[in-house]
């Protein structure tokens, strides 16, 4: 298959992306949103570049339709997280092609979706394609942080700029193989993300002496008891249509083993025996809220006993709960004497999947695959579409990309050594995104 004219200098420019290090933090985003302006100025759009603060510029622009359909907007995140240069097989910034590959930190989170973007809105100017509505890309800083400098920002303060009736981002359009069969996870819905704090109590005292009443003793038993089991099972629509969907399409025994990931008895042993190591804390984490300890305080001084110890929590909350019903649920587990505060609660997002463009993804990727199934998924992360949301955007994450079956743990690229993205799966997912996106809009 010959990829599409704007595939290869969408790949340059993904190259020239991941050559900008734009690690939140600090961020550093503005030259990453140059970038991306100069290639809408050049082709005689107009695009603007916004920011909350110096230095971490996002990039909006706007290619007009002449019909009165409601805008469209194909949005990605400009910044990265951390790369540890020492435990990277190349080097994380220098978008090297190796083995048919292009590894950089931000390949697959989310540059690669950027560069999609923006040469689809290219694409289709340059083409002087007639278009029924307006297709809005909002290239953006500071989502690996919260989105404060980013979506939020422009929701807040630009909002007409990015109000649009659908939005296209993170994360979804990746093949999901189980078993024999290939899925391709449309993202219709996320978890919440709640920050809670544990403070454990006990009594001071000099290191010489120790004693039973220790604040870092109480804590580390509390830890433990919510590291060691998952908190209670809980089957949300999202899910539910998910599962019982990947389950249709699988041979026996998969097909009657999987639904029993609904059900509180036997969604455990389910997923510790026949949900393979790679996908089962994936799927674990569409089954129930999920907390991860991540930064743990207590003590100044090595020869004495602190009088409290506290951990911060990374919490992640299915579709109908909460902060508080999480914060209950934690407390059952460590029980009574743990302080238990929540810092901030952001609601999951939940978006319907039977729409007309949701129809028109799913079309789009079984044209691109046959053989392959589009499926609605939640993701147990966070991304811009909780900004956007909040403007009545229904959001899905789109941003196709493939890669030989078995050639990586896909889920493991987010954030690990050695993110890459595969270089024809790169070009074929541009062809992809275009045609879903031309479809919608002519
Ligand atoms: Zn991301």
């Amino acid at each position: 298959m010959t990829h599409h004219a704007h595939a290869a200098p969408a790949l340059e420019t993904l190259k020239a992306l991941l050559r900008v290090d734009t690690t939140n933090p600090p961020g550093n985003e503005t030259p990453a949103a140059q970038l991306l302006a100069e290639r809408f100025s050049g082709a005689g759009l107009e695009p603007r570049l916004l920011h909350k603060e110096p230095g971490r510029d996002n990039v909006v622009v706007r290619l007009k339709g002449q019909g009165a359909g409601p805008p469209l907007l194909l949005t990605a995140h400009l910044d990265v997280v951390p790369a540890e240069r020492d435990r990277w097989t190349v080097p994380p910034f220098d978008a090297v092609v190796q083995d048919g590959w292009l590894w950089g930190r931000g390949a697959i989170d989310m540059k690669h979706m950027a560069a999609m973007s923006a040469h689809v809105l290219l694409a289709l100017q340059e083409e002087g394609v007639a278009l029924k509505r307006d297709v809005i890309f909002a290239g953006v800083a500071d989502e690996e942080a919260g989105c404060a400098a980013g979506s939020r920002f422009l929701v807040d303060q630009h909002a007409d700029l990015v109000r649009a009736e659908y939005a296209l981002g993170e994360v979804g359009g990746f093949p999901l193989d189980i078993g024999p069969v290939r899925y391709w996870p449309i993202q219709v819905a996320e978890k919440g993300a709640v920050r809670l704090t544990l403070t454990a109590r006990g009594d001071p005292g000099h290191g010489s002496m120790p004693h039973g009443q220790q604040a870092v003793l109480r804590l580390a038993a509390a830890l433990a008891s919510l590291g060691g089991a998952r908190l209670p099972l809980h089957v949300t629509p999202p899910v539910y249509r998910f599962i019982a969907e990947v389950a249709r399409r699988q041979p026996i025994p998969a097909k009657l083993v999987l639904p029993l990931l609904l059900h509180e008895k036997t969604a455990p042993p389910v997923l510790d025996r026949a949900i393979p190591p790679h996908l089962r804390d994936g799927f674990a984490a569409l089954l129930a809220d999920t907390v991860s300890a991540t930064v743990l305080r207590a003590g100044e001084r090595v020869n004495v006993i602190p009088s409290f110890a506290t951990a911060q929590v990374d919490g992640r909350t299915l579709p109908g709960h909460t902060g508080a019903t999480l914060a209950e649920e934690v407390r059952d587990r460590v029980g009574a004497e743990i302080e238990i505060t929540i810092d901030s609660d952001e609601p999951p997002t939940v978006f319907p999947a039977d729409t007309p463009l949701f129809t028109v993804l799913a079309e789009t990727l079984r044209e691109a695959d046959p053989n392959g199934v589009p499926v609605p998924y939640m993701i147990p992360g966070y991304t811009d579409a909780k900004a956007w949301a909040r403007l009545g955007t229904t959001c899905y994450g789109f941003a196709p990309t493939r890669f030989p079956a078995g050639s990586v743990a896909f889920n493991k690229l987010y954030h690990g050594h050695d993110e890459r993205v595969h270089v024809d799966g790169f070009l074929w997912g541009f062809g992809v995104l275009y045609r879903a996106v031309k479809r919608w809009c002519t």
